[in-house]
């Protein structure tokens, strides 16, 4: 591949179709499936967990449970969280 993210090792089936000029995926540089994609882990100071599926989960139960988290990626850090749905506020 030319390209800056030949770093990245794409599976057998995303480089076919990273190659072939027949697929609407091809030379599409954001390319990746659940098998060369990226990898989620979860990390609270308690624990970390590995795995997609599990550190996803370990994710949405902090949010659901009112915590903040951050997502860090490549060159930035994203914070997320979610809305309540009813706030009871006394001044
Ligand atoms: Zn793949």
């Amino acid at each position: 591949m030319n390209t800056t993210l030949d770093r990245f090792t794409l599976c057998r089936d995303c480089a076919a179709e990273y190659a072939d000029p027949m697929d609407r995926r091809f030379h599409a540089e954001p390319l990746a499936c659940e098998v060369c994609g990226p990898a989620l882990s979860w990390h609270d100071g308690r624990q970390r967990i590995g795995g997609n599926a599990q550190a996803l989960v370990a994710a949405v139960a902090a949010l659901r449970d009112g915590q903040i988290v951050a997502v860090r990626v490549s060159v930035a850090i994203i914070f997320c969280a979610m809305r309540a749905t009813s706030v009871a506020w006394r001044a």
